[in-house]
């Protein structure tokens, strides 16, 4: 259930990397993460202008999201680089520099 084709972000018009996204929106809600991925609704975004996306927070997040990949890809790399992107997009989303060990 991952796209082969866009390994660094995901593409609005394919429904691999869009089957992806909801999975993964999914799986961080189901394990009571206060980052939302999604900010399409009108109270998600209000949510997180008030929240901060505190480094300690996309630690935690960033290893959920490892083991999500790892368990999908079986590939640690694979899942070490999926995962700090979607950390890279939420540090986007709230104008917050991305850490070093990000890169
Ligand atoms: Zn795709």
């Amino acid at each position: 259930m991952i796209c082969k084709q866009h390994r660094d972000q995901f593409n609005d018009s394919c429904d691999d990397c869009k089957n992806e996204y909801l999975l993964l929106k999914g799986f961080v809600k189901s394990n009571n993460s206060i980052c939302s991925i999604d900010n399409n609704s009108k109270k998600e975004k209000e949510l997180n202008k008030n929240e901060e996306f505190s480094e300690e927070r996309a630690k935690g997040l960033y290893q959920k999201l490892f083991l999500y990949y790892v368990k999908k890809t079986e590939n640690e790399s694979e899942a070490n680089k999926r995962a700090k992107n979607i950390i890279k997009l939420q540090c986007a989303k709230h104008n917050v520099q991305p850490w070093t060990w990000l890169n």
